[in-house]
């Protein structure tokens, strides 16, 4: 079983486009009916809005603790807001209240109150699938809004992804990896063989790019680099191909600016099955053979 994650310094390169293609063109070859989706991207889960599935599990997530303070037993003493470093007590009339967004679970605040007052309770934080795709299996997940630990929920999907790859003795793990270099980006990238990284040619994108490489690197998952949308800056995509070439980083093709990409996530569908013949869609089916030969899976061409 391998493990292929598309990744990108920020958000809006394109790469849940790219992902939702690959699970696609996943579904016409040899690899069709072998390969398993994860949406890693948990913040802004969004590949299902492409792949349209249909959900058939779904579980809480609990992710970490939060304080709750007794009203009856408070004195109304103070001495928790005093130590609470993330300003998240208040007074509030004869007692002091946790606020739940601000508080970030220390517990500094139950080792101190004199009477008692203040325990912990686990937090419901979003909820992860499992789905059927028209393409095949995916797991992804939502994190409710401003609640932390996206890194962990990561780890659950691709555990998820992984398990029913394993029970089904099926070839390959596809993840939508979020943008970034955070903390969710490092879950989606460890145990990866191999990443794609999504980049665009503007200055920003540049300087993502170089960031999300310097992640890959440190964790030691090869990376391959396409460009999007590669005719609206030539200066910038030359300026990529001369980094690529300079790190012997292996550039996997480029994808032209293509109205087609727009309609195609209009209509709920990827490019390469709403317009074939689209030139995003023709790059599209380049890079992916390219992605999967470097993959080396067995009995895949
Ligand atoms: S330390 Fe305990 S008793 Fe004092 S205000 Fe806080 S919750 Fe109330
Ligand atoms: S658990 Fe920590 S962050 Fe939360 S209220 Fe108590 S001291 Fe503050």
């Amino acid at each position: 079983m391998k493990q292929l994650v598309i990744l990108s310094g920020k958000g809006g390169t394109g790469k849940t486009s790219v992902t939702s293609a690959f699970a696609h063109l996943s579904s016409l070859g040899d690899l069709a009916s072998k390969v398993v989706f994860a949406d890693a991207d948990v913040d802004a889960s969004n590949l299902e809005l492409v792949l349209s599935p249909k959900n058939t599990k779904s579980e809480d997530f609990i992710g970490g603790q939060i304080a709750l303070v007794d009203a009856d037993t408070c004195t109304g003493c103070g001495i928790c807001e005093e130590v609470c470093r993330f300003d998240a007590i208040h007074e509030d009339g004869a007692v002091y209240l946790v606020d739940p967004i601000a508080c970030d679970g220390c517990a500094a605040c139950v080792y101190q109150c004199p009477v008692d007052a203040i325990t912990m309770h686990e937090q419901n934080a979003g909820k992860w699938f499992r789905s059927d795709s028209r393409y095949g299996t995916l797991f992804h997940a939502a994190l409710r809004p401003a609640h932390e630990n996206s890194g962990k929920l990561v780890t659950l999907v691709k555990q998820q992804a992984r398990l029913l790859t394993l029970d089904e003795n099926y070839d390959f793990v596809l993840v939508d990896g979020p943008p970034g270099i955070g903390c969710p980006v490092i879950s989606a990238t460890s145990g990866a063989d191999l990443a794609l990284i999504v980049s665009e040619p503007t200055a920003a994108g540049v300087h993502d790019m170089h960031r999300v490489l310097e992640t890959t690197a440190h964790f030691d998952v090869p990376a391959l680099v396409c460009i999007n949308k590669s005719d609206v800056y030539p200066k910038g995509t030359a300026e990529i191909k001369a980094f690529c070439q300079a790190q012997d980083i292996q550039m996997v093709g480029e994808i032209p600016f293509d109205v087609s990409v727009t309609e195609a996530m209009v209509q709920g569908q990827p490019v390469t099955d709403f317009l074939p013949n689209a030139p995003s869609s023709q790059a599209l089916v380049k890079i992916w053979d390219k992605v999967i030969k470097e993959m080396q899976l067995d009995g895949v061409q």
